[in-house]
């Protein structure tokens, strides 16, 4: 069965998107989404301003489980969090949360917000390429955690076209190594078309080392405002395609669904 997948999304709890859960919906059934997904930056006790509490999590879910039975009949909604991969800062209470899938993302190295404009000086006091290894490294033991089921942007780092010297292919070698092991999948974020780098998550270079291995994806469109609900999918199901891809991922209660695309 063909299905178009989209599990990568925010709501307006993590203060920093716009649009109601409502919204969301009703635009993903006017983009023709067979599946979609609210992933909302999960709580954490670190940089909590633009994510949501613990406190409110319970009311997070209820409100998608809500909606999820309201919209039935017009397209499938999932629950789930995108989880920062913070060494200190994981939860229990957010990796044991009963929802369909955890994505693992990685925005801090240390804790150092390496995707945040407001910290964009620090890129001038490193080595870049130890900055990509830093990265990747940490992407790595988020994947040999084995608590999370998608990888979030997985080439994020070149968010500002801060490219290494170093060859990209010989950095995320290893951590595509981790990501088959673990079973987990890989998404197609079409945020960096709004970012500096103007390029999809990962880069197709990267996307074609992904499926020589066979490791499955799944696609994202990181919407954090309505008009973002399905940005650019044609772009990223058209890049799947000529690589070779035909089958996408979802999941259910953390249980692999697989569709074609
Ligand atoms: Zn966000
Ligand atoms: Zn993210």
């Amino acid at each position: 069965m063909k299905k178009r997948v989209d599990l990568h999304n925010h709501t307006t709890k993590c203060n920093h998107a716009n649009g109601t859960i409502d919204e969301y919906i009703q635009k993903a059934i006017e983009k023709k989404i067979d599946i979609y997904g609210f992933s909302e930056h999960a709580p954490m006790n670190f940089d909590t301003k633009y994510r949501l509490k613990f406190e409110e999590m319970i009311i997070y879910e209820n409100e998608i489980k809500n909606l999820r039975d309201k919209y039935k009949n017009q397209i499938d909604i999932r629950l789930g969090y995108e989880v920062d991969y913070l060494p200190n800062f994981l939860d229990d209470r957010v990796l044991l949360s009963d929802v369909d899938y955890l994505i693992g993302s990685v925005h801090f190295i240390d804790k150092w917000g390496f995707d945040n404009p407001e910290f964009i000086g620090i890129y001038k006091d490193k080595d870049i390429d130890n900055i990509w290894l830093e990265y990747f490294n940490c992407v790595t033991n988020m994947v040999k955690s084995g608590k999370f089921d998608i990888v979030g942007h997985l080439d994020l780092i070149k968010v500002f076209k801060f490219m290494p010297k170093k060859s990209i292919p010989s950095i995320v070698k290893n951590t595509l190594k981790a990501i088959k092991k673990s079973n987990m999948v890989i998404e197609i974020n079409t945020a960096g078309f709004r970012k500096p780098i103007n390029e999809i998550y990962p880069s197709k270079e990267l996307l074609i080392m992904a499926y020589e291995m066979n490791i499955d994806i799944t696609f994202g469109s990181d919407a954090h405002e309505i008009n973002q609900v399905g940005f650019e999918y044609e772009r990223a199901l058209k890049m799947a395609k000529d690589i070779g891809y035909n089958r996408v991922v979802a999941f259910k209660n953390r249980d692999k669904e697989l569709y074609q695309l």
